[in-house]
Parts: C-alpha cells; sequence; structure tokens
C-alpha cells in the first residue's frame, strides 16, 4: 500500500513510522526543511505527563499517553523515565491539593524528599507532589533519530515542498494521503484553532534538575524541563491567539518570574532563546481523525502531540489498513470510539 503523508512534525513522523511498520510504502512531503522551528513540534517542552495532564485533560489523553510511552521508551535512548516533581509555596499549598483530587499515580513528598529527588531544590519547599512513572525528553534530538529511523526503513522524504491548496483537492494516485499540516489546515478542518505558547530556553551551571518540576501558581503555572549541558526549556504559555512569532514581554516577564521564584539561580542563567508556536486544537481539546475519501486527517494534538501522537497514528494505520478502498465520503472521530 502506498501512503503519502503530507507535513514532517511529530504527527506525520509517528504516521510515517506507524505505516513504514506495517510494511506499506511511504513517501513524507513536507513544506519545511524536514522537522525545524517553522514546525509547532520544534517547540515542545518533551514532557510526557499522562497523569499531570489529567488535571485538566480528558481520560483519553491519559490512555494514549500511556500507550505512546510504551512506544517512545523502546524508540528513543533519549527517554528518560525520572517522573515529575510539582512543588508550591506554602500559600499555594491548596492548589496543591487540588492538583493531587484531580490526578493519579502520585506521591506526596516533603522536603527531606523532595532534597533526595532534586538536591538543589533543597530547604525551597516543604511539601510537592512525586508522579514517579512520568518521562520525558528533548524532542530537538528525538525528531532527527525519528527521520534517521525512518529512512533506515526505506520512508522517502520530499523536505521544502508546500502542497498548495489546489494540489491537496487532487485526489492522490496514493491508497491514502494523510494530511498532518497542523494548524495549516485549518482552510479544511474548520474547527481548528491555535493556541499560542511561548517558552523560554535558559542556560545554567549554577543549578541542575534532574526531571521536570512544575510549579504550581495561581497566575503563572511554570514548567522547567532539563536538557543537556545545563539547558531548560522554561514553558509555556496558553494563550487563546493563533499568533506563531510574536512573544510578549510580559509572557517572557512571568515565564521567567516563575523561573527565579522556584530558584533564585535561575536570575543568573544566560538566555539563549524565546519561542513561540500555536498548538493546533480542536474546540473540546482532544485529537481527532477525519476521512474524506481517500484523504484521513490526524489533527488537534493541542498539548498533547508527543504524548499522544504515536497512539493516534497507530489508529488512522487500523483505519486505512481496514479500509479496502471502501472509504467513506466524509467521517470522523477522536480515537475513544
Ligand atoms: C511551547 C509549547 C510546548 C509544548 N510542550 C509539549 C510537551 O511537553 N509535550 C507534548 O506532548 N506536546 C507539547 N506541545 C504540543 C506539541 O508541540 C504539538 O501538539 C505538536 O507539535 C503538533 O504537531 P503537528 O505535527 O500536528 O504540527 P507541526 O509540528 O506544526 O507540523 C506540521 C507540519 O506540516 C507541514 N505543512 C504545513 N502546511 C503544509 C503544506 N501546505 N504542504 C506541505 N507541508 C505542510 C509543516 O511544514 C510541518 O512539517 C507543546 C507546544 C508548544 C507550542
Amino acid at each position: 500500500m502506498h501512503i503519502e503523508i503530507i507535513g514532517s512534525g511529530i504527527v506525520g513522523l509517528s504516521c510515517a513510522a506507524a505505516f513504514a511498520e506495517r510494511c506499506c510504502d511511504v513517501t513524507v512531503i513536507s513544506e519545511s526543511n524536514g522537522p525545524d522551528e517553522s514546525c509547532c513540534s520544534w517547540w515542545a517542552g518533551g514532557m510526557l505527563s499522562p497523569w499531570c495532564e489529567m488535571e485538566s485533560a480528558e481520560p483519553l489523553i491519559g490512555e494514549l499517553g500511556v500507550e505512546s510511552m510504551a512506544f517512545w521508551s523502546r524508540f528513543t535512548s533519549t527517554y528518560r523515565q525520572k517522573g515529575t516533581l510539582i512543588v508550591a509555596s506554602p500559600r499555594d499549598v491548596p492548589d496543591l491539593k487540588r492538583f493531587g483530587r484531580r490526578t493519579q499515580n502520585w506521591e506526596q513528598v516533603k522536603e527531606e524528599q523532595i532534597k533526595i529527588l532534586e538536591p538543589d531544590l533543597a530547604g525551597r519547599f516543604t511539601t510537592g507532589l512525586y508522579y514517579p512513572q512520568e518521562a520525558h525528553f528533548d524532542p530537538r534530538e528525538v525528531l532527527p533519530e525519528l527521520v534517521a529511523y525512518l529512512q533506515e526503513k526505506g520512508v522517502t522524504f520530499q523536505f521544502n515542498k508546500k502542497q498548495s491548496d489546489d494540489f491537496l483537492k487532487i485526489p492522490t494516485t496514493a491508497d491514502y494521503r494523510i494530511d498532518c499540516r497542523g494548524l495549516s489546515a485549518k482552510d479544511t478542518l474548520k474547527d481548528l484553532r491555535g493556541v499560542k505558547g511561548e517558552m523560554v530556553l535558559i542556560q545554567s551551571s549554577e543549578i541542575s534538575l534532574s526531571r521536570p518540576v512544575r510549579l504550581l501558581h495561581p497566575r503563572i503555572p511554570l514548567y522547567i524541563v532539563p536538557r543537556n549541558n545545563g539547558v531548560f526549556m522554561v514553558g509555556a504559555t496558553m494563550i487563546e491567539n493563533e499568533e506563531r512569532t510574536r512573544a510578549s514581554v510580559r509572557s517572557i516577564l512571568e515565564l521567567l518570574s516563575a523561573a527565579y521564584a522556584l530558584h533564585p539561580a535561575f536570575g543568573e542563567a544566560e538566555i539563549l532563546e524565546i519561542g513561540v508556536d500555536a498548538r493546533p486544537a480542536f474546540p473540546d481539546n482532544l485529537p481527532r481523525i477525519v476521512q474524506m475519501g481517500k484523504t484521513i486527517y490526524l489533527n488537534g494534538m493541542y498539548r498533547h502531540g508527543y504524548l499522544a501522537a504515536p497512539a493516534m497514528a497507530k489508529k488512522v494505520v487500523e483505519l486505512a489498513l481496514s479500509g479496502n478502498g471502501n472509504t467513506p465520503p466524509s467521517s470522523s472521530y477522536t480515537g475513544n470510539s
């Protein structure tokens, strides 16, 4: 079966992997020069936190997340299962309790355990929640790793090749076209919207963290994800806005103030990069598979692209391989149906 995939963000690459693993002949066509800074996937924190995300997400995200983590743990050596630590200042402890009530698979930690988990946070927080099964990685390591893996599997890539709206309306000669254009698919998926996310990359030799740390705060919920060489990803804003390029002073001030509140050593860190993109999301913030004839759309990954794409890609493959050419003119489902 020949599969044409449009887009080389995490969704396009996850679909390519899922089809290639079922021995399909896969071509990936992408406007970007590979998975680069023009893709939303470039700016992600790389947190794989299905249990923490349950604080605000539907149970489906947790199920997809656990399934995807099994894929990532097998796939990449950069996968770090160190858990997630959530802390709050004494004033915000009620928020921590509320967070705990809404989520599962955590252990309550006191000052002594926080000191063991993250020695550099010793004495700064008296209570927290620890999610030992969660994981993280650096998307900028994983994306090229996926491309190299797919090339080895015989997947063909055509980068720097934007597909025009007209082209996308022409029926494909492939058995299926999988549209993974992220927010650009708004031209067809009319209720897709962007949720702006701003992030900062900083570097410090004064402090080290082993795992993502979230600081609960009523106004500025923050997470910090450690990367190699003393680099930290500080993220991320969530703004109902489709801007993909402009970071505001207010957002960056708030992110950096929260990092400073987590530990004053971040005040001396060097700012390496400020990044912005808009997460593609449907109104219910759940991913969706939409089939229109021989085109299947996978989109709406919202803040769960890495967490959910491998599991959703498998559902796309099942849909295509069970199609036997009898494709309905238009249908859609959110993966749990
Ligand atoms: C600051 C921030 C932090 C995040 N943190 C996390 C996190 O920790 N964990 C997590 O799971 N998720 C996270 N996310 C969410 C995640 O990044 C997104 O859900 C995901 O990147 C969406 O991937 P995508 O492949 O749909 O879109 P994209 O990555 O944008 O890819 C779209 C692809 O389509 C191509 N394309 C578009 N139009 C055309 C065309 N006409 N012709 C050819 N190609 C085209 C583009 O070039 C690109 O290759 C975060 C997002 C942001 C912004």
